[in-house]
């Protein structure tokens, strides 16, 4: 019997629907939670994730700022506008759209980000805190992942779970908050020998390396739960995983499509963290 999906489109509405009575409850008592976005140069991928996270925000209550700066902007002038941003009072989360140009050093810009603002969880201060279990902010991919694996009941307390992918925006945090969950945790990279030993071993199979249908029905444990983090467009335009979804779907028990799995959860756990950074600071105010 084929795997069951694990429909991200699906949960993603079901959790914006919750964030949007959420935003409301959380302005009627004086603060509208607000997310800025910060676009340097006309990178077309990049422009497309930035209009849909700007219209999830209006879709969800949330206000947002949309920043578009010019291809030749300078690091000092990106890290002016973060100063400003970090300074406001109407925003609570700052997004700058990766990849930057070449000429600006992404570490530096954000690390000028302020951790209690950092709602994607890339600065130092939140990747350290997820380390030792207390993140402000968990990395939105990760965080959806967790939040797809968590919908299927299965129990991740004592299982073996195995990640392909060692990067720091997906591998590692994922690595962490599954440690955290409870499950015993192998994470894999380009230059682990015997791939198939480690990821047939896996209750549950996080796979993010950027190459189209890596993971082969033969690579999977009969029953496994399968998340895809992979975005690749093949030569025909068409988009796919890092997981032979055609054949793996007769191994697994539960299995993420690419696209509508991991993807529409990444952009609804910016909303959530967006959301949490305004609930945040109402409480401190
Ligand atoms: P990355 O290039 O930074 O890291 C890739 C990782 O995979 C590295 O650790 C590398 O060692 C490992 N790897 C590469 N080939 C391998 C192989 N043959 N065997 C084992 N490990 C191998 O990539 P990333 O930023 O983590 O992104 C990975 C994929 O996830 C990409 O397709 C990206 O587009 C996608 N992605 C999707 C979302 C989403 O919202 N769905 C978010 C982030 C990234």
């Amino acid at each position: 019997m084929p795997a069951k999906l694990l429909d991200g489109n699906l949960l993603a509405k079901k959790m914006r629907t919750e964030i949007a009575a959420n935003a409301i409850i959380l302005a009627a008592k004086g603060t509208k939670p607000g997310l800025a976005v910060i676009l340097v140069g006309e990178n077309p991928a990049s422009q497309i994730y930035v209009r849909n996270k700007i219209k999830a925000c209006q879709d969800t209550n949330i206000h947002s700022v949309l920043i578009q700066l010019p291809q030749n902007t300078s690091q000092a002038e990106l890290l002016v506008q973060i100063t400003k941003l970090n300074q406001d009072p109407q925003i609570h989360g700052i997004l700058v759209q990766l990849p930057l140009p070449s000429h600006i050093d992404s570490h530096s810009v954000i690390e000028a980000i302020h951790p209690k603002k950092d709602v994607d969880g890339f600065h130092v201060a939140n990747a350290g805190a997820l380390m030792t279990g207390k993140p402000l902010f968990k990395p939105c991919t990760p965080y959806g992942c967790m939040a797809l694996i968590e919908s299927t009941d299965y129990p991740i307390r004592g299982a073996r779970a195995v990640i392909i992918g060692a990067s720091n925006i997906v591998g590692k945090p994922m690595a962490m908050l599954l440690l955290q969950a409870g499950a015993t945790v192998t994470i894999c990279n380009s230059k682990t020998r015997d791939l198939s030993f480690h990821s047939k071993e896996a209750d549950i199979l996080v796979v993010a390396t950027g190459k189209p249908k890596m993971v082969s029905a033969q690579m999977v444990k009969p029953g496994a739960i399968v998340i895809d983090v992979g975005i690749n467009r093949l030569p025909d335009g068409k988009l796919c995983g890092d997981v032979d979804f055609d054949e793996v779907k007769y191994v697994a028990n539960w299995i993420t499509p690419v696209p509508g799995g991991v993807g529409p959860m990444t952009i609804t756990m910016l909303l959530q963290n967006t959301l949490e950074a305004a609930q945040h600071l109402h409480v401190r105010n």
